[in-house]
């Protein structure tokens, strides 16, 4: 079984479920070995205006970290990892910076939510798709995605391509978008993430396309497979098709990673 390097809980304002859960889902399903990476605090605001529905409290992240560190001397035969996923937002590189060294996280997924304010991915402000020019729209996702890849922040290009979530499709060809994304995060010297929620929503698609996914091949980028469950039953979710997505994309092994040190697993 692939291993689920993102999971989220009920700490993030937004998913159900606490850590037991879904762990026992994990246990369920085979999985020998699985990663929290529930959502980093909203960094790049003042304290007051974060929302308590998207991110955990700055004064969460050490209880997070002493529940990860409970459950992993509480279960054997099951590997977690303390992983997190953390909000790229251009100009705030030192505060993030600044706040990842603090813990001893084992991978840091990262990942591009807003555009210009602008939370793209959040189903109470779809409407703003039908204001913009789609086109447009990829083209400075796609920009945003390379310069997080080249941040040297992250271990992990989460959902690379999640601006596809409601289903607004590109009219124009995205596969020099893709080859120039596939060669940021090779030169960047982050993986990349096959991420099964792309099948849960309106794209229905897993997050990378299979060209993308092709082309991150090609430029030995290396990937790592997260479910992105904001509920215990997801766990693993649409695990066959991410092995095949893999496979068809030429990938025959994955990554892990320990105290930001990848470790190469046989898919
Ligand atoms: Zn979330
Ligand atoms: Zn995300």
């Amino acid at each position: 079984m692939l291993p689920d390097l993102h999971l989220h809980t009920s700490r993030c304002g937004h998913a159900t479920g606490d850590m037991e859960e879904y762990i026992a889902v994990a246990r369920y399903r085979g999985l020998k070995s699985i990663g929290f990476a529930d959502h980093v605090p909203m960094y790049w605001l003042p304290p007051g205006e974060r929302d308590p529905a998207l991110a955990m409290a700055e004064e969460e992240l050490p209880r997070y970290i002493e529940s990860v560190r409970r459950l992993q001397r509480a279960n054997t035969g099951l590997t977690i990892y303390l992983g997190i996923e953390a909000d790229y937002i251009p100009g705030c590189e030192d505060q993030l910076r600044t706040l990842l060294c603090r813990y001893p996280f084992d991978y840091v997924l990262g990942s591009v939510h807003y555009l210009g304010g602008w939370g793209f991915d959040n189903p109470d402000l779809v409407q703003e798709y039908t204001r913009r020019d789609v086109d447009e729209l990829y083209r400075q996702y796609f920009q945003m995605v390379q310069q997080a890849a080249r941040a040297g922040l992250f271990d992990v290009i989460a959902h690379p391509d999640l601006i596809k979530k409601f289903g607004y499709r590109a009219r124009m060809d995205l596969r020099e978008l893709y080859e120039e994304t596939a060669r940021a995060c090779a030169e960047g010297d982050v993986c990349i993430e096959v991420n099964t929620a792309g099948l849960r929503v309106p794209a229905g698609e897993i997050y990378p396309s299979l060209d993308f996914l092709k082309l991150c091949r090609r430029y030995q980028v290396p990937v790592t497979v997260g479910s992105d469950a904001h509920q215990p039953h997801l766990v693993a979710y649409g695990w066959d098709r991410a092995r095949d997505w893999l496979l068809a994309a030429g990938y025959r092994e994955l990554v892990v990673f320990r105290e930001r040190r990848r470790e190469v697993i046989p898919l």
